[in-house]
């Protein structure tokens, strides 16, 4: 069986930072497993730019991005296994892959990273009523056809859902000559990036109807029009509200799940809320040896904050190979009584990556990622260790579809020894 220090499974910006990572901490053999017969992930059909503002102080679009990584990874001598789909991990860490030249094979890992990615909530999670013709999408299909393959899905366009890839959608077949008639948008907010919702629809004149939602789609062969209505608070479609939108294409933005069947046979531990796995604070899932990053472990909306994430994951995975605990605690260093804090949400804040904090194993400061789950305005983000207020930052806006952070310093937590929880919340002063 082939041998590796460390094996991540996905070659998209996820897949590429970490690898990057284990190499630059030491690890000898870094291999990624691919099964698309290129790297780069969703990044390959992402041909508009507004990627890497964070990372590089310029705007890329999502290939060049994707090719930053890809040169360094070849730089720094990671290998690679394309067109190959793993299909077994084992708390073991023992990796099965599928590919046309091997056939199936194992690889032993002395510690396994996924990258997975994530994949889009199709039709059939939508309780629409009416036949299945052709020219409905998801917006991510759609983006392929157009960026990659160059196919025109449609002329006039209807898109569900205002998540970011349903916005750049937007924008993009208009500029490919087709009519967007409008984004339905079932919530009384976006699920996009306000950046997205001006460059994407404002500066094209597209209408962003938020609480409105498709209720019937007409056509059998092909999409002949679609109905949209108003819904109520309790997002139930209000009778007598329906408009008829002639129209060919009907594209869904409507949510992205983490793409975690390989995660759930290996034992890991899934949020319900988020549906990635539950990581510590090196992001490392319930199975050891095993961690996670990317869109896999939680949705992001910046890929900036991905290759941050990989970068992390490649570093702890390669440390915990090595046979180190965490990049931090020295072998001759003095020991920290393990102490794990849980990390709890309250008011306004749906999850928390990671869910767990050993202070003593953690970086000197550590990024923790949140998402609130509504719009709000002039709230304070509030950290409590134990009873205790460590922060209390004013954001003027809070939205749903932007990611927040906070960072927690390893002093703060180690200074209040009898605390056993962290929370994060909103207040309103
Ligand atoms: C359709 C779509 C469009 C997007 N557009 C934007 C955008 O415009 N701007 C932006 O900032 N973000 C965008 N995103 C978000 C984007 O996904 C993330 O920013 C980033 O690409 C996530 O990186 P990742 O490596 O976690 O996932 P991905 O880029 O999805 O990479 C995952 C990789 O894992 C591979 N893989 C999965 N399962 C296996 C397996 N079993 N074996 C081997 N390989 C496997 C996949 O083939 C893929 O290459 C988009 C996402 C989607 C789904």
């Amino acid at each position: 069986m082939l041998s590796y220090d460390v094996v991540i499974i996905g070659g998209g910006p996820a897949g590429l930072a970490a690898a990057i990572a284990a190499r630059e901490s030491g690890c000898e053999r870094v291999l990624v497993i691919e099964r698309d017969d290129r790297l780069g992930g969703i990044l390959n059909q992402c041909i508009h730019n507004g990627f890497g503002l964070h990372t590089f102080k310029e705007e890329l679009t999502g290939p060049e991005y994707a090719a930053r990584y890809e040169d360094r990874a070849h730089e720094v001598g990671v290998e690679f296994s394309l067109g190959s789909m793993v299909i077994d991990v084992s708390s073991d860490l023992v990796v099965h892959a599928v590919s046309q030249e091997r056939g199936v094979y194992g690889v032993q890992a002395g510690a396994v990273v996924l990258a997975m990615g994530c994949r889009e909530r199709p039709r059939g999670a939508l309780a629409i009523p009416g036949y299945r013709p052709a020219g409905i999408y998801t917006a991510g299909t759609a983006q392929r056809l157009v960026n990659m393959e160059g196919q025109m899905p449609g002329r006039e366009v209807v898109i569900l859902g205002s998540g970011d890839i349903g916005l750049i959608m937007a924008r993009r077949m208009t500029l490919e000559g087709a009519h967007v008639a409008c984004v339905a948008e079932l919530m009384p907010y976006s699920g996009g990036l306000k950046r997205n919702i001006v460059q994407c629809l404002d500066d094209y004149g597209i209408p962003l109807l938020l609480s409105h939602t498709v209720t019937r789609i007409e056509g059998r062969k092909r999409v002949e029009a679609v109905w949209i209505a108003k819904v109520d608070e309790q997002r139930r479609p209000i009778p007598g509200t329906e408009v008829r939108y002639a129209c060919d294409t009907l594209m869904l933005s409507v949510g992205l799940l983490p793409e975690n069947e390989l995660s759930r046979e290996a034992g890991v531990a899934l949020s319900p809320v988020t549906r990635g796995p539950l990581v510590d604070e090196s992001l490392q899932t319930s199975v050891p040896g095993v961690f996670a990053c990317g869109n896999v472990l939680h949705v992001h909306d910046l890929v900036d904050y991905v290759s941050q994430e990989a970068d992390a994951a490649g570093r702890c995975a390669a440390h915990y190979a090595l046979g180190k605990r965490s990049p931090d605690v020295q072998e001759d260093g003095p020991a920290e009584a393990e102490r794990v804090l849980l990390l709890e949400v309250e008011s306004g804040v749906r999850y928390t990556v990671p869910s767990t904090i050993d202070p003593a194993r953690m970086d000197e400061r550590l990024t923790v990622r949140f998402r609130v789950d509504n719009v709000y305005r002039d709230r304070f983000v509030s950290v409590y260790v134990g009873d205790e207020r460590i922060m209390h930052r004013k954001k003027r806006v809070l939205a749903p579809g932007e990611m927040e952070e906070v960072v927690l310093k390893r002093a703060d937590l180690l200074e209040r020894a009898h605390a056993e929880r962290i929370v994060v919340k909103l207040e309103e002063d």
